[in-house]
């Protein structure tokens, strides 16, 4: 790289020069046989040179021009290495769901840090690894417990799906130029599914906001009025009633999340009792049986789904809840569900876009796939949408979602069928072929 760079202060250029650090940070990363490792600011290749070529493909996002341009050629003819040049933060991670795993590593720009570390750790994301450097302060802040002064919102909201780690304190001597602060190497590692109780994520995120807003002050003069009462709230977490947001933890954040949703029964998947109709081999109705019985028994019954395109053409997919009985935590047709006794096909889309995803729109049916194996022995009406969302989704039943471009959803199931559920793939297939 040439000696005669003139580091950028607007990008963060402070670069790595003790080769022994940067090889331990790549290594904290093991990109050994990972399908994709993704370095945010790799600058002058510090830490790229121990990242490349052990992993399956390494994607290097780089801002600055002269340091991508560098790049590209450097690592021009190499087919597991690709170089994207532009800001990371607007780098579409959607396309990288296919890798199944995507490891992202950087020494990240100080100015930057916050931005990119929210576009690429909020779900929905592909992200299942990352190994950030960061000023140490910040770091503190993301990996706090309650009882640590850095203790806040940040905590919180990263600590939701990320289980945060300091691995190591770095000295600014082993930069050039030397920052005037501490540096540390966080590791990031997905909470699992099902690890806190289910609660409205967005709920989550607006009560956290307000209750850090005034740190000092007692929550109860922080947050909306709350059903049922603050003492009564209070009773429940066993808190006193003068409480502040830090002296809550995650868990009663999220106990008090569900508070005010009027969440007060324990987390459960479908009711096995619901009725379905059952139908013969033409999908005419010949009885009832209940949702556990049809299940277990391979009945063959009814069932929507419905594709929500948004003005761009592309297709919203909802990845489906770990407390669903099938395909727990496969990615799904936008709303999907079984037909009621006795209702119509339209009727239940309808019904299924409110309860799923609440929208309301009018459904229009492209195609009618028999009952199969693949769609769970459902006879299924497809039925396509327009909206453009956002979408307000039942917790207990969906994950997250997003909408993608149709071509890459294709390429995500030829690569990985197994991330989908088998129902969806074969509507998937149906409307490919309209
Ligand atoms: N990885 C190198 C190292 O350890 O020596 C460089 C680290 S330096 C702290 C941050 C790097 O991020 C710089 O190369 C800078 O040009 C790049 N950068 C700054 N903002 C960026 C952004 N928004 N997107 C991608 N890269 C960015």
């Amino acid at each position: 790289m040439a000696s005669s760079f003139a580091p950028k202060k607007s990008l963060g250029q402070n670069f790595l020069h003790d080769a022994g650090i940067a090889k331990w940070i790549a290594d904290e990363i093991k990109p050994d046989g990972a399908p994709l490792v993704v370095e945010i600011g790799p600058g002058q290749g510090a830490m790229t040179t121990h990242l490349v070529g052990r992993a399956a493909k390494t994607l290097l996002l780089e801002k600055d021009n002269t340091l991508a341009a560098d790049l590209k050629v450097k690592f021009e003819g190499r087919e597991d290495v690709e170089v994207w040049h532009g800001d990371a933060t607007r780098f579409d991670l959607r396309p990288l769901f296919k890798f199944g795993g995507v490891k992202v590593i950087g020494n990240l720009p100080y100015s930057m840090g916050g931005e990119i570390l929210r576009h690429v750790l909020t779900p929905p994301t592909p992200v299942t690894e990352a190994v950030f450097m960061l000023q140490k302060e910040v770091c503190q802040r993301l990996a706090a417990d309650q009882e640590d002064d850095a203790y806040g919102g940040l905590s919180l909201v990263v600590q939701h799906d990320w289980e945060v780690e300091i691995r190591r304190i770095i000295p600014p001597e082993v930069f050039k130029p030397r920052p005037k602060v501490d540096s540390a190497i966080v590791r990031l590692t997905p909470r699992p599914p099902g690890d806190l109780p289910v609660h409205d994520r967005a709920v989550f995120d607006r009560l956290v906001r307000m209750g850090f807003s005034q740190r000092r002050k007692q929550l109860k003069n922080l947050l909306p009025e709350c059903p049922g009462g603050w003492d009564s709230l209070m009773g429940s977490l066993s808190k006193p009633l003068t409480v502040r947001a830090e002296e809550l933890t995650l868990w009663d954040w999220v106990a008090l999340t569900r508070h005010y949703e009027g969440r007060h029964e324990e987390d459960r998947g479908q009711k096995a009792s619901e009725i379905f109709d059952v139908v013969d081999e033409n999908n005419v109705v010949i009885g009832q049986a209940p949702r556990g019985e049809v299940h277990a028994k391979g009945l063959k019954h009814r069932a929507v789904h419905i594709f929500v395109f948004n003005k761009h053409g592309e297709l919203w997919l909802q990845k489906r809840s770990h407390l669903k009985d099938v395909h727990p935590l496969t990615w799904d047709s936008s709303a999907a569900g079984h037909l009621d006794s006795g209702e119509d096909y339209a009727t239940s889309a309808a019904r299924e876009l409110q309860e799923e995803i609440g929208i309301s729109a009018p459904t229009r049916c492209v195609a009618t796939i028999p009952a199969c194996e693949a769609t769970g022995w459902e006879f299924v009406e497809l039925h396509v949408a327009e909206h453009n969302g956002p979408m307000k989704y039942a917790p207990d039943e969906i994950a997250t979602g997003l909408f993608f471009r149709v071509e890459e959803i294709q390429a995500w199931i030829e690569t990985r069928p197994q991330d989908f559920a088998t129902g969806f793939i074969e509507c998937f297939a149906r409307w490919r072929k309209l």
